[in-house]
């Protein structure tokens, strides 16, 4: 082999490594964990029948933003940035929850230099009222929801806050976000007929279920409780077995959003993850 043939083969050598490289950084960059309300629980056993019958749990609520090259996807709305502004708080569910904000998303956005129009899509888990309660504030955005849960909300008596400039992306089933692996949605239904998930593999951190509702909280999770107002309990259980062997399978964190203890432990924006 000549000099110039072994320079040649050094120099195709590194730009292969080069280009490794940029697919490597491209793709998912960070994800933020953001306050979007505490909800006040009067009987955990709505939750957990049978179990600490009359008495109160406190849940965190979050919503999770996350950056990838292809744009950002804001992952649940949370409780409605106007609670922020009641001192009481908004009772819900007929008296069952109440619900309260100590700092609207739209400032936590704000402070990590993100616009609402910057947002690219946003995907709700479901459409219960402490994760579409700031949907309207994302009028641009694409948003996406299964089809199921789309039309078993828009046929109830709370209707999701929708405005006619998003394009409202209908999903039947799984579904790859940016179309790299790195974001995916998984259909968990049973808490309400189009439950999701979100499954999110970052490059340092690893690999990160966000649960949604399909698991209110640790307990339940370690004994599969399936709470009262499940709209199916045998979708519940299967989707929770579906979250167990992905746990495994890709050797996941399960972060369970409404979970206040594990959420005590996490970093909020404007720290992140990487
Ligand atoms: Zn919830």
């Amino acid at each position: 082999m000549s000099r110039r043939q072994r320079v040649a083969i050094v120099v195709v050598a590194a730009a292969v490594l080069w280009a490794a490289l940029d697919v490597a950084e491209a793709g998912i960059q960070r994800l933020y964990v953001l306050d979007c309300g505490q909800n006040v629980g009067k009987d955990q056993s709505r939750w957990s029948p049978g179990v600490n019958e009359g008495r109160s749990i406190e849940f965190s609520d979050n919503c999770y933003l996350i950056r990838h090259d292809k744009g950002l996807l804001l992952w649940d709305t949370g409780v409605p940035d106007s609670v922020a502004a009641m001192p009481d708080g908004l009772v819900v569910a007929n008296g069952a929850i109440t619900y309260r904000r100590t700092k609207t998303l739209a400032d936590q956005l704000a402070q990590i230099g993100v616009k609402p129009a910057d947002i690219t899509y946003v995907a709700v888990s479901h459409t219960h009222g402490d994760h579409v309660g700031n949907i309207a504030l994302f009028a641009t955005s694409t948003v996406l929801i299964q089809g199921a849960e789309y039309e078993w909300a828009m046929a109830g008596p709370n209707k999701p806050a929708f405005v006619p400039t998003q394009t409202i992306t209908k999903l039947g089933g799984d579904h790859d976000v940016f179309g790299d692996a790195s974001v995916m949605i998984l259909s968990t239904p049973g808490h309400t007929p189009g439950h999701q998930s979100l499954l999110v593999s970052l490059p340092k951190t690893g690999v990160i279920v966000l649960s949604g509702d399909a698991v209110h909280f640790q307990d339940n999770w370690t004994h599969k409780r399936v709470p009262q107002m499940n709209v199916n309990k045998e979708q519940t259980l299967a989707s929770l077995q579906r979250i167990a062997a992905t746990l495994d399978e890709r050797k996941a964190q399960l972060w369970i959003n409404h979970d206040k203890p594990q959420s005590a432990q996490l970093r909020y924006a404007p720290a992140f993850y990487e």
